[in-house]
């Protein structure tokens, strides 16, 4: 059996335990997209990258620029020796991850608890959400435009709110009923808080309204303008006796995001133009202003366009025509509880490598970006040339399921796509699973990617 392990020498595993280490603290400081993007920046701007609004005049090869959209997108360039026009090679991930969002109006009183209403996120078994640690973390934004950031439930003496279930022995009528209705969307609301003040109503909601007020100096009108999303508290954690995984909260997608991110920062002088574009919303169906079907991709191609006197629809279109991409999201590992899901010659495997899924989507591969198999001839020599061990894989067996990427987003511009990205167990749950050996075999690949295309 080949796994990454084999392969890995002595040195090979101390430089995966670092990296390891790295990824799991960069998953517990950015829980959300936001975050992300900060903790990006800080790095980028480290590696030596500039924001793209702050260059003027002819860019040459080896300039490191980055780009932000909104708080919630960035995109990475480092020019390389060939002409744009000979195209980019591309890394494309999203970091946006399953979660409950705070309604609008989404404080009320009941039974002498303060409550949060929630609207979940993402695909997700609202079973798995309750009666766990969680924490609060967004922006409210104020009608004078401040900003105010909030996390609550990170720090260890922070406290954590959650969504309380049923005791087993009142549940009786809950446990014969489907999973997909056993907890109900509606009953995920958030226990938030339980003093009264000395009002005669809704002394609780008001104690804790006060609080809020006195803390983050915001009203009960200021929750319609706010971004605040509900995650699990706990960390990002090694799993396994052997600590050969790594169970946290968002690998989906932030573990090819943190990977792409990683390679690109590594790149010094590439041939072709390197870029990695990390996105939201991709968990809702890729859409709005910061998801991967905003046009803001594109015009950040034109500025670069425009650094070299060629900002016009020809060199746009031979550009992208000629850049080739990555897009990166996790992959269904099998799971040894339920391997029936899986056909086992065609799934991903912890411990195997990075998995490149040459179609994805569901029912007859509807939604899916079907790879060319000119593309993947010359992204396997590429990949044997490097020693970088790889899979291929579907999700599950044909009529069990499926799931979307952003690859067909990306290949409407008319460049080469593929999906590729790393393995995980427990997908969309609040505590997924993934191969240390994959995380960083998933990196090796994503540099040779930009190294050698
Ligand atoms: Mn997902
Ligand atoms: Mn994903």
């Amino acid at each position: 059996m080949k796994t990454v392990w084999n392969e890995y020498d002595e040195k090979r595993r101390e430089e995966m335990e670092a990296f390891a280490k790295d990824y799991r603290f960069f998953l517990n400081r950015t829980k959300t997209e936001r975050e992300f993007v900060k903790e990006a920046v800080r790095l980028a701007e480290a590696s030596g990258f500039v924001n793209m609004d702050s260059v003027s005049g002819a860019l040459k090869a080896g300039d490191k620029l980055y780009a932000i959209n909104r708080g919630k997108n960035i995109v990475l360039y480092v020019i390389g020796e060939q002409p744009l026009t000979d195209g980019l090679s591309i890394l494309g991930a999203h970091i946006d991850s399953p979660r409950l969002d705070l309604k609008q109006r989404p404080l009320y009183e009941k039974e002498g608890f303060a409550m949060l209403d929630t609207h979940y996120y993402g695909g997700i078994k609202k079973y798995q959400w309750v009666a766990r640690p969680m924490a609060l973390h967004g922006v409210v934004v104020k009608k004078d435009g401040t900003v105010i950031d909030v996390v609550i439930g990170e720090d260890e003496e922070d406290p954590v709110l959650g969504v309380s279930d049923i005791l087993i022995h009142l549940a009786a009528k809950q446990m014969q009923k489907k999973a997909s209705e056993a907890v109900e969307g509606e009953k995920l609301d958030l226990i938030a808080g339980s003093i009264p003040g000395k009002e005669e109503k809704e002394p609780v909601k008001t104690f804790l309204m006060n609080y809020l007020n006195k803390t983050y100096g915001m009203e009960e009108d200021d929750f319609l303008s706010a971004e605040l999303e509900v995650v699990p508290a706990d960390h990002a954690r090694n799993f396994g006796i052997d600590s050969s995984m790594i169970m946290g909260y968002g690998h989906d997608d932030r573990i090819c995001a943190y990977t792409s991110l990683r390679a690109i920062l590594e790149m010094e002088k590439p041939a072709r133009t390197s870029c990695c574009i990390l996105v939201d919303k991709e968990e809702i169906g890729s859409v709005g202003a910061t998801g991967m079907q905003s046009r803001w991709f594109e015009n950040t191609v034109i500025s670069l366009l425009d650094h070299f006197g060629m900002a016009d629809l020809v060199h746009l279109n031979q550009t992208l025509t000629n850049s080739c991409m990555l897009s990166s999201d996790v992959s269904a590992g099998l799971d040894p509880n339920f391997p029936e899901m899986f056909e086992a010659k065609n799934a991903a495997y912890l411990g195997k490598g990075i998995v490149f899924n040459k179609y994805t989507g569901a029912r007859g591969k509807s939604g899916s970006n079907d790879a060319n198999p000119e593309y993947f001839a010359k992204i396997r020599r590429v990949m044997d040339e490097n020693h970088i061990v790889f899979q291929t894989a579907e999700l599950g067996k044909v009529d069990e399921g499926g799931g979307g990427t952003i690859a067909y987003i990306l290949a409407e511009l008319n460049m080469d796509v593929i999906d590729a990205g790393i393995a995980v167990l427990n997908m969309h749950s609040p505590s997924e699973i993934a191969s240390k050996a994959d995380l960083y075999e998933g990196y090796r690949a994503y540099k040779v990617f930009l190294e050698k295309m």
